[in-house]
């Protein structure tokens, strides 16, 4: 579609970021473009309204940037799920497994009920590491996963796979796949 067009004309490739060997989707082009950033909030908050999410949660650190303004749009709450150590409150603690080592991600406890409907976004599923978790973080609060919404699927990873199993039917929308 002319959306994904322009979504995607915005990305930019970086080789060898972080690390050799891996080439990095860069936002920033797209998210420094009005029209393209419009447009992405805009599919993103009728995602939102489609599931019936009550609120959105983003993943740190891009899926705050693109989930805040989702949420406003879609006239829903946000809640920032953070790598652990950097919220305040009683929180949640999730580990999940990176290729070296092992990662944690939080969530303020009292941010989510058995009422909710939550609906994930972030910039890229790759590996489905960081989403797997956030999903089990949610699930374990006691609140239901409206569905995962997310701007690229680097689809050769197998996130999508990885995340069958948690998102028990919930939806994953990929608004492109690379
Ligand atoms: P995963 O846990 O699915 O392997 O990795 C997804 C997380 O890493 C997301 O939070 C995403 O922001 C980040 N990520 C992984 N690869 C890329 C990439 O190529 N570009 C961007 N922008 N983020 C990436």
């Amino acid at each position: 579609t002319d959306i994904q067009e322009l979504l995607l004309s915005r990305i930019r490739d970086v080789a060898d970021y972080p690390e050799q060997g891996v080439m990095f989707k860069d936002i920033t082009p797209l998210l420094a473009d009005p029209a393209a950033f419009t447009a992405l909030t805009d599919t993103l908050a009728d995602i939102a309204g489609a599931t019936g999410a009550t609120k959105v949660v983003g993943l740190e650190a891009r899926g705050f940037i693109l989930g805040a303004p989702v949420a406003v749009r879609a006239g829903l709450g946000f809640i920032p799920v953070r790598k652990a150590g950097k919220l305040p409150g009683a929180t949640l603690r999730q580990a999940y497994d990176l290729e070296y080592g092992s990662a944690e991600i939080e969530v303020h406890a009292e941010d989510l009920t058995t009422a909710d409907r939550i609906l994930i976004v972030d910039d890229v599923l790759a590996t489905g590491g960081t989403a797997e978790a956030a999903i089990q973080l949610i699930q374990r609060a006691g609140a239901e996963v409206a569905g995962v919404a997310v701007l690229m699927e680097l689809g050769f990873l197998g996130g999508r796979d990885r995340l069958a199993q948690a998102l028990d039917g919930a939806p994953l929308e990929a608004l492109l796949q690379l």
